[in-house]
């Protein structure tokens, strides 16, 4: 059934590097890297892709107001503000507490200095109901982490540049994919694409949030809905896997392998992981070559590498510094919030 294709908007740059980490590697397995940290100059990482289907989306429905859903340091938050503003929209969102680390604390001042409007909420609980006052009130819904079929097509869009990049002998054909696991739309994407595309990559999304069942499953359904989008054959076969095991006290939670992993990366590699996602991905991603999984392990970086400093310069007709401060005290206040 052919449904009408909206063409996405450009915002990045592509195609993203891929590289090999030759330090990491190991004997009879070498982990790459697919850098979608560089998708965009001021803020890239793997919101961009996603928000390309979604503000065309936006666009045409004639909407000039989003409304999203996120923790109080979500990058997609962040992601939606900066973007969404660009194109020229309001953007809301409805904000929930995680634990506090300084990096949760940048992204959520960046995305106030850059003119967010926040509901802040004490739990999920009252989301839904925040979150349907704004659309009674005329607000587009993104969903949480930007992870709607159509945000998910973002990541089909990246497996296929990825293909690319084989055919042209950038790099060979993964055995492996290893990729954190949020909303689940960029690892669904990906597997995805790859079914369509007939490739024997397997992608393995690292958990990060409790219940890992509940993202497993979205996961799951996201690219089901991508391959019938995407492909002829509905019933292409998924290589869709899961890895729990990195994904300690729950979301936003630092773990010691996580933390490992961080700093393998850094004095290894020059590359800067965040505790919440890409510290369990990466961790996972070495215990894939350690182990000597498979003879090309792919691990697909999803966390932007721009400064966040220069985004968290109050823009006109943001909050004031002191406003600023009650919204990051309402997220962020209380140690009892996990
Ligand atoms: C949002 C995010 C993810 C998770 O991606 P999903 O598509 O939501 O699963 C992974 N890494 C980083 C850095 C993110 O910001």
């Amino acid at each position: 059934m052919a449904s009408t294709v909206l063409a996405p908007l450009r915002l990045g740059r592509y195609p993203t590097p891929v590289h090999r980490l030759a330090e990491l590697s190991a004997p009879g397995c070498d982990l790459w890297i697919k850098r979608d940290d560089l998708t965009h100059d001021v803020y890239g990482g793997n919101k961009v892709r996603k928000l390309e289907h979604l503000l065309a989306a936006a666009r045409k429905s004639g909407a000039t107001t989003l409304v999203t859903v996120g923790a109080g340091g979500s990058h997609h938050v962040l992601a939606t503000t900066y973007f969404g503003k660009l194109d020229g929209f309001a953007v809301e969102a409805i904000l929930v507490p995680q634990p506090r680390t300084e990096h949760a604390v940048e992204i959520l001042r960046a995305s106030l200095a850059l003119g967010l409007q926040p509901f802040p909420e004490r739990s999920w609980l009252t989301v839904p109901a925040a979150v349907s006052l704004r659309i009674a009130a005329g607000s587009r819904f993104i969903p949480l982490g930007g992870s709607s079929i159509a945000g998910t097509m973002g990541y089909v869009d990246a497996a296929r540049e990825l293909a690319a990049q084989v055919r042209q002998g950038a790099m060979p054909e993964p055995d492996v994919c290893v990729v954190a696991l949020g909303s689940g739309g960029t690892a669904a994407g990906l597997a995805a694409g790859f079914a369509e595309l007939r490739m024997k990559t397997r992608v393995v999304g690292v958990c990060v949030s409790r219940p890992h069942a509940l993202s497993e499953a979205l996961a799951v359904y996201l690219a089901r809905g991508c391959v019938r989008r995407a492909a002829r054959d509905p019933d292409l076969p998924l290589r869709l896997t899961f890895d729990a095991r990195f994904l300690g006290a729950g979301y936003g939670h630092a773990t010691i392998l996580g933390d490992d992993a961080t700093h393998e990366a850094w004095d290894t590699s020059g590359l800067v992981l965040d505790p919440t996602y890409t510290a369990k991905a990466f961790a996972a991603a070495l215990w894939q070559v350690r182990a000597r999984r498979a003879p090309c392990v792919l691990y697909w970086h999803t966390l932007s590498s721009a400064p966040i400093r220069p985004l968290m310069k109050l823009t006109p007709g943001a909050a004031d510094d002191a406003a600023l401060d009650v919204t990051v005290r309402a997220l962020f206040g209380s140690p009892r919030f996990s």
